[in-house]
């Protein structure tokens, strides 16, 4: 199995999983003229996409999901309440609802109820060949759920949102700052860290930080927090970033 995540943070999220030659997308919330360059640029084929799977109705993650969905004739995976809030962008579209785990061809995909302010928020569990990436994205708190269902993962893709003290030194204004901060929210640098640290960590391999702020955050900063935390427990993890405007290239597991 293998990810690439081809856009990550406030303007656009989406990553493509691949396993035998089939391959599901989590999130189109870019162009779709967009997101064909950006899987060309890391030589993912879009012509074996499966499934588009959504996590929530926020339109960084569903803007582009429709007009995918229409272009390439597959399935959106999707809870009702998310359907219903944006149902006019779905339009000709096939519609898979989801509630509890499903397949997609080899994938096995179990969604993880998280702490988030759309109107349903799933994060994701998926499984194929043996091996499992976590999918973690806009949540507020890494509830005891997030991590007994993360625990014994491979790769991590983990929000690592804000540096704490950059959002609330930042321009933002306060309401703006209590919701990000707040519990349905999204994860800091260091509530990334913690949820890393407090398990046992066996498989993990890999943890792609994601959904960095571009206002609140810095990719340095949130890269040496991760690594720092790693370094003192002795756990033996490569971290990547993943960007807005840059995808990073499939790392394979
Ligand atoms: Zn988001
Ligand atoms: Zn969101």
């Amino acid at each position: 199995m293998k990810i690439a995540v081809l856009s990550s943070g406030s303007k656009g999220n989406s990553s493509f999983i691949e396993s035998n030659d089939q391959a599901v997308l989590i999130d189109a919330g870019l162009s779709t003229k967009r997101l064909l360059m950006k899987m060309d640029e890391v030589g993912a084929d879009h012509k074996i996409i499966a499934g588009i799977i959504v996590t929530h109705d926020h339109s960084d993650h569903i803007k582009g999901v429709g007009t995918l969905a229409r272009k390439l004739k597959i399935p959106v995976y999707i809870h009702e309440e998310n359907y219903r809030m944006k149902a006019d962008i779905f339009t000709n579209c096939q519609i898979k609802f989801i509630e509890k785990e499903f397949t997609i061809g080899n994938f096995t995909i179990s969604p993880i109820p998280v702490s988030h302010d759309g109107t349903v928020n799933y994060s994701y569990n998926i499984q194929a060949e043996g091996k499992k990436i976590s999918h973690l994205t806009d949540l507020g708190k890494a509830t005891s759920l997030v991590r007994e269902r993360t625990k014994d993962c491979d790769l991590f893709v983990l929000e690592s949102n804000h540096d704490p003290v950059m959002l609330k030194e930042g321009p933002y204004p306060w309401y703006l700052k209590q919701r990000i901060s707040g519990i349905k929210g999204h994860l800091s640098n260091s509530d990334a860290s913690d949820l890393i640290i407090s398990g046992q960590r066996t498989n993990l391999k890999n943890i792609i930080l994601a959904h960095l702020s571009e206002e609140n955050n810095d990719p340095v900063l949130a890269y040496e927090n991760m690594v720092c935390s790693i370094t003192e427990k002795d756990l033996d993890i490569n971290v990547h970033i993943a960007l807005q405007n840059k995808p990073l290239e499939f790392i394979e597991i």
